[in-house]
């Protein structure tokens, strides 16, 4: 289909499209299997100037917006969903300092994001806080121009290799979800240490990790917007990156139907290629309606939050949810496909079953994302105060 792309979407897609090929897919077994952080991509991706593809040209960006971060981030997780997360990632640590930065915030920390030198992250998690964020107990208390933070962030993408982190805290626990704030805290900060690397199921080019806060000092002009946003800012921040979750899904679900098709015109039982079999055909076919009416969803909202939609908190997550759906079911028709082959470790398949897996869970599990869709369409729907019709 085409989706009249930009000269600059082509330009990107073409770009990630081909560090996928020549890169990506020659290490991504590799990086599944020892877990380690895929530097020589993000240098690659540096270098190809991916990391700025979303970013304002005054900080060193190429000026796009949540398109071009969607469509980069689909053609790399085509290939490998865990490392184009290194990317996605550091885009969420960005989005919040680009939305609630002031100009010297911005002059500082985005060029450097920009250009890959240093990537970001987003700590919002910890043991007792998921889905309920408001449930968080790292703390932030107020020590003449300084704030000083104590508490343990848990399952940080990009946690201890990002150099820039955006970290919900409270600053007030008596003013309740009111009293949350973001700060700017860097890798190197006295009193910021890592802890626990998580060993994965899937995704595992992608760093998971512990950050710890014992009296750690962060200067007050780190605050990212007021005293008291915080919430906000994360809910505004995911409702920009959410799309970015979702096109690491598409590409997944398109990498996994391309390996589906592949194998199914090669493969050969009772003297016919396997996709000669009708059964098999309805089965490609279901997966390419899936993978295509998510893209047509993430590409329409990323472009409606280009144009200016703030208000897309419904959109944004129903892009994450029926992508990531989309994801787990082509992923899993698609090792169906494959038959036993699909189960070895020797066919990209099984991993991508593995990595889709998370897409449905980060981020906002899609439970949650359901209930948000819901809840805006309820209160949408109390604004037109039209009776409910009846028959007779
Ligand atoms: C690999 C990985 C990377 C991550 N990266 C980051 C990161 O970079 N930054 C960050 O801050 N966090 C990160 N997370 C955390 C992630 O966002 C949370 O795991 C997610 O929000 C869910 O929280 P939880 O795991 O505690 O599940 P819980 O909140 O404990 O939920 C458990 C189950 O209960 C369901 N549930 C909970 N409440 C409700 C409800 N009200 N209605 C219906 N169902 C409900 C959930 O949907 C889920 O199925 C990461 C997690 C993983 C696994």
């Amino acid at each position: 289909m085409n989706y009249q792309l930009t000269e600059l979407q082509q330009e990107i897609r073409d770009v990630a499209r081909r560090i996928a090929e020549e890169k990506i897919k020659p290490v991504r077994a590799q990086y599944d299997e020892n877990g380690n952080f895929p530097w020589d991509i993000v240098k690659v991706c540096a270098d190809a100037d991916l990391f700025a593809v979303f970013l304002p040209e005054a900080y060193g960006g190429l000026g796009g917006g949540i398109m071009e971060l969607v469509v980069a981030t689909e053609e790399l997780s085509r290939a490998c969903g865990g490392i184009a997360l290194c990317l996605a990632a550091s885009a969420l640590g960005t989005i919040p300092i680009v939305l609630f930065g002031t100009d010297e915030q911005k002059q500082k920390y985005l060029p450097d994001l920009a250009a890959g030198k240093k990537l970001a992250a987003f700590a919002l998690t910890e043991p007792a806080a998921g889905s309920d964020a408001s449930a968080i107990q790292t703390t932030a208390t107020k020590d003449g121009d300084h704030y000083v933070l104590n508490g343990l962030k848990q399952w940080i993408t990009n946690g201890g290799e990002a150099e820039t982190y955006v970290v919900i805290t409270m600053t007030d626990k008596s003013k309740g979800a009111r009293g949350a704030s973001a700060l700017l805290v860097e890798k190197g900060m006295d009193g910021f240490d890592f802890g626990k690397k998580e060993d994965k199921m899937g995704i595992r080019g992608s760093t998971t990790r512990e950050l710890i806060f014992r009296d750690c000092r962060v200067p007050k002009e780190n605050l990212l917007g007021r005293e008291g946003m915080g919430f906000m800012v994360a809910m505004r921040t995911f409702d920009m990156s959410r799309p970015g979750v979702a096109s690491q899904a598409l590409g997944i679900a398109q990498g996994a139907l391309d390996e589906a098709v592949n194998y199914a015109r090669q493969r050969e039982q009772f003297g016919h290629p396997i996709i000669s079999f009708q059964g098999l055909q309805f089965k490609i076919a279901e997966m390419a309606m899936r993978v295509e009416a998510a893209r047509a969803l993430i590409y329409a909202v990323a472009r409606s939050i280009d144009a200016g939609d703030t208000k897309c908190a419904k959109e944004s997550a129903m892009t994450k949810t029926f992508a990531s759906d989309v994801a787990m079911y082509v992923t899993t028709e698609a090792v169906q496909v494959l038959g036993g082959y699909g189960y070895m470790k020797e066919y990209p398949v099984e991993k991508m079953m593995r990595d889709a897996k998370i897409t449905q869970i980060y981020e906002g599990t899609n439970e949650i994302q359901r209930s948000v869709i819901a809840t805006n369409l309820i209160k949408e729907y109390a604004s037109h105060k039209q009776p409910a019709a009846k028959v007779r």
